[in-house]
């Protein structure tokens, strides 16, 4: 290997990055492995190498009537394309937990972005169970995540629990991760620059804990995972597969505080996904 290529696979570890594979210009590659029956996405603008799948987040998916897509490259798993493989540390654990665990040290006190520079206080990893049939996927962590860690322990998390439980679920028994690990300043919706840099860390959470299926909570979590750009009321109520992944995508907690009447459609949703899972409602979500 040449010594610039080893300084670029160095300079992609520094960032967490660690999946290659050689672009195909003429397929439709979804930008992070997102695909439903009649929907492609835009294909990358160059047959170059990525250095990653989330930075190619294109945020520019277009919808097409009636197109099966291939399902895209996993994270976890090689294709035909690939140009060379970089093991991640998380491929040494022995189980779910101790993955989870490298990934977080992978991580450290990560500087990557500017998010560490403005009134950052704690990196929000996510937590949950990492055997979780599902995974709830958040925007980014506010002042009380902030403060204590966690995700989702403000009032939109306490929503958020009673969703779960409505599902007959303990949070314990879910998974919940953001698209960006640290607070944005005034909460504002994270910057596109910094859910590239911060993705590539939930990409390889999701690839660990292979939950059966995932929630992107609200349009940052969903434009991420699906790379579509599309309005709220035509990515909800329906399955994207991600990954090979099923993935649903509702209303965040935070906006069925400001707007509750969305909550009969979020329980819509839930009701999708439970049933997907085999799981009895325990009471409709307040
Ligand atoms: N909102 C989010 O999107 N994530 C959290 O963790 C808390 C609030």
């Amino acid at each position: 290997m040449d010594s610039r290529l080893a300084a670029r696979l160095q300079y992609c570890r520094d960032l967490g990055i660690y999946d290659f594979y050689k672009r195909d210009v003429a397929a439709a590659v979804a930008p992070l492995g997102a695909t439903e029956v009649g929907i492609t996405q835009t294909p990358a603008p160059s047959g170059a190498t990525e250095c990653s799948p989330a930075r190619s987040a294109g945020y520019g998916g277009q919808i097409h009537e009636a197109v099966p897509s291939e399902p895209a490259p996993s994270l976890s798993r090689g294709t035909a394309d690939d140009m060379f493989t970089v093991p991640k540390p998380e491929s040494a654990a022995t189980d779910r937990a101790e993955a989870l665990r490298l990934i977080q040290e992978d991580l450290g006190e990560c500087t990557r972005c500017v998010l560490s520079r403005l009134g950052r206080k704690t990196i929000v990893f996510g937590e949950g169970n990492p055997n979780a049939d599902l995974m709830f996927v958040g925007e980014g962590p506010g002042a009380d995540e902030d403060e204590q860690g966690r995700p989702f322990v403000g009032r939109a998390g306490q929503l958020l629990n009673k969703m779960i439980e409505a599902m007959g679920l303990r949070r314990e028994q879910v998974y919940i991760a953001n698209v960006v690990k640290c607070r944005p300043p005034g909460n504002r919706t994270p910057e596109r620059e910094e859910i590239e840099t911060c993705s590539p860390f939930l990409l390889r959470q999701i690839a660990v804990i292979q939950p059966k299926a995932i929630v992107a909570l609200g349009a940052v979590a969903a434009r991420c995972l699906l790379g579509l750009n599309e309005p709220m009321a035509r990515l909800r109520g329906r399955w994207f597969d991600f990954r090979g992944t099923r993935l649903a995508v509702t209303y965040h907690p935070a906006f069925l505080l400001r707007d509750p009447r969305q909550k009969k459609e979020t329980w819509k949703d839930l009701q999708m996904v439970m049933e997907y899972l085999g799981l009895k409602p325990r009471r409709i979500a307040e």
